[in-house]
């Protein structure tokens, strides 16, 4: 548990292994605040873009990094132009540079420690949350499921809105974002070594969450499962 006596849960896991929904739902169900980090590196490498810069080139890069992770809001997350295939390579070009996963780094360690709103514990999800931001995250889950499986998942959500998008397409960018995270010098995707393998290949989004809910009781059971506290009598 946190210092400040709150619940920190890491979810990692590869691209599109549907850990941002489950990590959502997870936070839901047990009144935790939600912070999606990926969403934070894909921030960086939009606001390099729109400044006319190129994610690859750190130098552009570093002039954004501050204004970006000092001036963060719940809208700066859900931005729907985060979600471009064209941010997410850049957001895994950011990613790799130390300067950038500092000042991510301490966003993300003050929000696990204060969660908004008062919230009792905070799900975050990410690449590197139970083996480096949050090392002593109370409850670690690595969210897997086979490159194809995740590539035909994407596929499905991408292709009313990007009708020239093809499986093969979604299919090379997933393995090209594993090879950017797990081979990176600086925090590559790999599982903390007391995290729990959800592999969610063969799982739906209710069996999945199923799993992690189990997961997280098993550590914190329910009330109703806690020994009864023995009254002592009345004299
Ligand atoms: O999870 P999402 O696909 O939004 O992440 C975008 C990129 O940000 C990833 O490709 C990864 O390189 C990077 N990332 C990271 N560490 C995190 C979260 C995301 O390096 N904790």
């Amino acid at each position: 548990m946190a210092s400040s006596g709150k619940i920190v849960i890491s979810v990692d896991g590869p691209a599109a292994s549907g850990k941002g929904t489950l990590a959502k739902a997870l936070a839901a169900k047990l009144g935790f605040a939600y912070l999606d980090t990926g969403a934070l590196y894909r921030a960086v490498a939009l606001a390099t873009i729109e400044s006319g810069g190129d994610p690859a080139n750190f130098d552009d890069v570093k002039k954004v990094i501050d204004n970006v992770t000092h001036h963060v809001t719940p809208e700066t997350l859900v931005n729907p132009k985060l979600r471009t295939p064209e941010v997410a390579a850049g957001a895994a070009k950011v990613a790799a540079y130390p300067d950038v996963r500092h000042a991510v780094r301490d966003y993300q360690v003050e929000f696990a420690k204060n969660p908004p709103n008062g919230a009792p514990g905070a799900v975050l999800d990410g690449r590197d949350i139970g083996t480096v931001v949050c090392p002593d995250a109370d409850v670690k889950l690595y969210v897997t499921a086979s490159p194809e499986e995740r590539a035909r998942r994407r596929f499905e959500e991408l292709k009313a809105k990007e009708p020239s998008t093809t499986y093969e397409t979604v299919l090379n960018d997933v393995n090209a974002r594993d090879h950017a995270d797990t081979h990176r010098t600086i925090s590559p995707l790999k599982p903390a070594d007391d995290a729990h393998i959800l592999d969610t290949t063969t799982l739906d989004r209710a069996q999945a969450l199923d799993a992690a809910v189990r997961l997280f009781h098993a550590k914190f059971p329910p009330e109703a499962d806690r020994p009864a506290k023995t009254k002592s009598p009345r004299l």
